[in-house]
């Protein structure tokens, strides 16, 4: 059964100069699920996030987020909008305390309630034990929860999540993802999955988009993806 879509990518393409990163992608993101998007290294990604995040320019297509389309709106209006966007690499405010990196993110919607970061640090009892630390003092697993949480603190409609398992230890891309489930299961929320880690992605993901050479190669149900010997020889290494 297909839930409504929060996200909507239709025909998206996108270029660096002479190089086409994106060529003509079509993909959903449903409420209350998990779609993972996944392949090889180059194989546009990261680039599908910035795009439909407003940070890459697209050459071609549409993106609608809640039916509205916001193809060519500016970044500070997708958070508004409800689109929120963890990019690679975990940047926290190194010279910040935990408290006050998850304040970033709520920045733009005034006053907020101290119940909003209790519940988020709820989700995540190890930042919450070192909400006065400073982030630089953060293992990569917690600058993760953090980054996490602090989109979470935007009040998205649809997460974009870029390589969160990235050089992280299995217990703990296996805690993140866990953690994330959870919150699609129980706060409505709805998230885009960038990885490279498939068979992590797969084991937790509703459905599976395989990227190549920055088309889409096939889109299905994720265990029956993860079930396809082929397919994942051929694209997603495992
Ligand atoms: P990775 O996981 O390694 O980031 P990816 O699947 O996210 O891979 P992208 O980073 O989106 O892939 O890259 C897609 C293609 O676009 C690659 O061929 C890459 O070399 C190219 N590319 C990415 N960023 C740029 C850039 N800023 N300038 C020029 N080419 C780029």
């Amino acid at each position: 059964a297909t839930a409504p879509a929060v996200l909507e990518v239709e025909g998206l393409s996108a270029a660096y100069g002479p190089v086409r990163a994106l060529q003509d992608v079509t993909l959903r993101a449903e409420h209350g699920r998990i779609t993972a998007v996944l392949g090889a290294n180059g194989a546009g990604k990261t680039t599908l996030l910035r795009t439909i995040s407003g940070l890459v320019r697209p050459t071609a297509g549409r993106v609608l987020l809640g039916g509205e389309d916001v193809t060519r709106a500016p970044v500070e209006a997708m958070v508004t909008k409800g689109m929120a966007h963890v990019p690679e690499g975990r940047g926290v405010i190194a010279e910040l305390t935990v408290d006050e990196n998850l304040r970033v993110g709520a920045l733009f919607r005034g006053k907020v309630p101290s119940e909003e970061f209790d519940r988020v640090y709820s989700f995540f009892p190890r930042i919450a034990e070192r909400r006065t630390q400073t982030a630089h003092t953060l293992s990569g697993g917690e600058r993760q929860m953090l980054v996490i949480g602090r989109a979470l603190l935007a009040r998205p409609k649809v997460l974009l999540l870029d390589e969160p398992s990235l050089g992280l230890a299995p217990r703990i891309v296996a805690q993140i993802f866990a953690m994330v489930r959870h919150l699609v299961d129980t706060e409505g929320l709805s998230v885009l999955l960038v990885e490279q880690n498939a068979r992590s992605a797969l084991s937790v993901a509703d459905t599976g988009v395989v990227l190549n050479l920055g088309r889409v190669v096939v889109t299905d149900d994720a265990a029956r993806l993860a079930g396809d010997e082929d397919l994942r020889h051929a694209y997603l290494g495992f």
